[in-house]
C-alpha cells in the first residue's frame, strides 16, 4: 500500500518545495522497490545489494556531502531521506548510513585530495561500498580503549587487532578503520584483499537482518603510508563521523514509528471485535494510538530543528544526542504499541511491525547506547561527566572488573 505519510500538524508547511520533492521520490522508492522485497531479505538475513545501484543513481550516498559530484543537499532533506529508508526498514538505512555518514564523510572531512578523488564518485554511486571498524569485541560504548593498534614501518602502516560489530564489513571494498598509534588515534583506509586483512559475517541476529554485521581482522596487515586519514588527529574525529550518523538516525527512528503507527491505525480500523465494531473505537486503543501520534510529531519538530541547526552551523553533538536516544526511543515504544494494536497478527510478516520491532534493538544500542546519550545529555546540563563509576574499592569488590573510561 502506498504511504500517505505522517503529518498531525502541518509539518509539510515547513519544508520547502525541494524539500518534499526529495521525501517524496525517496517515499516512491521505498513503495515500490523496498517493501516488495524486505520481508524475504530479513527472512534470509541479507542486504538487498540489488537496490544499491538505483539508490546510488538517486544520489542517496552522501546526500549532503558537496563537491566530487556529490548532491550537497540541505540537512532536513537529507533527514528526510533517512526517515523515508528507515520507514523500509532500519537495515536498509543503516546501509545508506555506513556509506554515506561513515565512510564518504571521513574520507570528505579528513582525506586528502588523492583519497577523496579515488573514493568519493564510486562510493556515491554505490560501485564501492565502505565499512567503519571502530567497535572491538571488548570496546562498545569505550571506543577509546580500543587495541587496535598501527605502528608506523618505513612507507607503510602496519595494523593488528580486530573489530566487531561492523555493518557491511564483509561487503565493503574499502574499511575505514580507527586504531591507536603512537601519536594517539588516527583513521586508516585498508582495502579489499589487503594481505593481512580478513572479514567474516556474524550470524544469528534476530535484528537487522537485511544488514551485513561483521568482524574484521588485522594481523601484521601492512598498508600505504598514504592510505592514513591525514586529518584524523584522535579519537574526536571518529565521534564526529559518530555525530553525522546519529543526526540521520533521529530522522530514522521517526520512519520506523511512522510505518508502526500507519500500520496500527489501518489495521485498528478494520479489525472488527465484539458487537460488529472496529476495535479502533476502544479508548484503550485510541490512547495508544494518541500516544504514538503525539510523540511522532514531536520528534518530527526535534529533528527539524536539529537540522535548521546542522544547516547553520550551529549543532552541537548534545543536541544530536537528545535527537538519536529520544526518536529512537519512540520508534521502540511505537513498535511495541503497535504490535499490541495488532494482536497475533502483530508476530508475523504479514505486517512490518514485528520486523521494526526487532531492528530497532539494534538501533537503540548503536552508534552509543540510549543510556549513554542520557550520560552525554546529563555531562552538558549538568557540567559532571557520569561515564565513569568510581572504581569499588579492591576489598569490597566481588568482581574485578572496573567500568571502562567514558565514550564522549
Ligand atoms: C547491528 C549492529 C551494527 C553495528 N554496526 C557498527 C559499525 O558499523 N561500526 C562500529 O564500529 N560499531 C558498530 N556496532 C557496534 C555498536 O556501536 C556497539 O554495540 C555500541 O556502541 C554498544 O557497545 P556494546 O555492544 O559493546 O555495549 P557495552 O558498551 O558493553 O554496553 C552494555 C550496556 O552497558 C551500558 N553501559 C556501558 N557503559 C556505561 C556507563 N558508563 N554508564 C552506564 N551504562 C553503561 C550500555 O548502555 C549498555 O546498556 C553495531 C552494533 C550492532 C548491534
Amino acid at each position: 500500500m502506498k504511504f500517505p505519510g505522517v503529518d498531525y500538524m502541518e509539518f509539510d508547511s515547513l519544508l520547502d518545495d525541494e524539500q518534499r520533492m526529495v521525501r517524496d521520490t525517496v517515499r516512491q522508492f521505498v513503495d515500490e522497490m523496498v517493501s516488495p522485497i524486505i520481508e524475504e531479505c530479513h527472512e534470509q538475513c541479507r542486504t538487498p545489494l540489488e537496490l544499491v545501484p538505483q539508490m546510488g543513481e538517486m544520489g542517496l550516498f552522501g546526500a549532503n556531502l558537496t563537491g566530487y559530484g556529490l548532491p550537497g543537499l540541505d540537512n532536513v532533506s537529507y533527514g528526510l531521506i533517512m526517515q523515508e529508508l528507515e520507514r523500509g526498514d532500519s537495515g536498509l538505512r543503516s546501509f545508506v548510513s555506513v556509506q554515506g555518514a561513515l565512510c564518504m564523510y571521513p574520507i570528505w572531512a579528513f582525506g586528502s585530495e588523492d583519497q577523496k578523488q579515488r573514493w568519493l564518485p564510486p562510493m556515491a554511486t554505490g560501485e564501492a561500498i565502505g565499512c567503519f571498524g571502530l567497535t572491538e569485541p571488548d570496546f562498545g560504548s569505550n571506543p577509546g580503549g580500543m587495541r587496535t593498534t598501527a605502528r608506523r614501518e618505513g612507507e607503510e602502516w602496519v595494523l593488528d587487532g580486530s573489530k566487531q560489530w561492523i555493518t557491511n564489513g564483509t561487503l565493503a571494498d574499502v574499511a575505514i578503520v580507527w586504531a591507536k598509534t603512537d601519536e594517539g588515534v588516527r583513521g586508516f583506509l585498508v582495502e579489499k584483499g589487503t594481505p593481512g586483512y580478513t572479514s567474516s559475517d556474524q550470524h544469528g541476529k534476530f535484528s537487522l537482518r537485511a544488514s551485513t554485521t561483521s568482524e574484521l581482522g588485522f594481523s601484521n596487515c601492512r598498508i600505504p603510508a598514504e592510505n592514513m586519514l591525514p586529518k584524523t588527529v584522535g579519537l574526536k574525529n571518529a565521534l564526529m563521523c559518530l555525530n553525522q550518523a546519529r543526526y540521520g538516525i533521529a530522522w530514522g527512528g521517526l520512519g520506523a514509528a511512522m510505518d508502526c503507527y500507519h500500520t496500527a491505525l489501518e489495521y485498528s480500523k478494520e479489525r472488527i471485535q465484539f458487537d460488529g465494531q472496529p476495535i479502533a473505537c476502544h479508548q484503550l486503543v485510541q490512547d495508544k494510538l494518541t500516544w504514538m501520534i503525539t510523540e511522532i510529531t514531536k520528534g518530527q519538530l526535534l529533528a527539524y530543528q536539529m537540522g535548521q541547526l546542522k544547516d547553520s552551523g550551529k549543532l552541537q553533538h548534545f543536541h544530536v544526542s537528545m535527537g538519536k536516544r529520544n526518536n529512537v526511543w519512540v520508534a521502540r515504544e511505537s513498535a511495541k504499541l503497535a504490535r499490541e494494536i495488532l494482536g497475533a497478527n502483530g508476530i508475523v510478516n504479514d505486517y512490518p511491525v514485528i520486523r521494526h520491532m526487532l531492528n530497532i534493538e539494534s538501533v537503540y544500542t548503536y552508534e552509543g547506547t540510549h543510556d549513554i546519550h542520557g550520560l552525554v545529555i546529563g555531562a552538558e546540563v549538568t557540567g559532571v561527566p557520569a561515564f565513569n563509576a568510581p572504581r569499588i574499592p579492591e576489598k569490597k569488590a566481588k568482581s574485578p572488573t572496573p567500568v571502562g573510561s567514558a565514550a564522549e
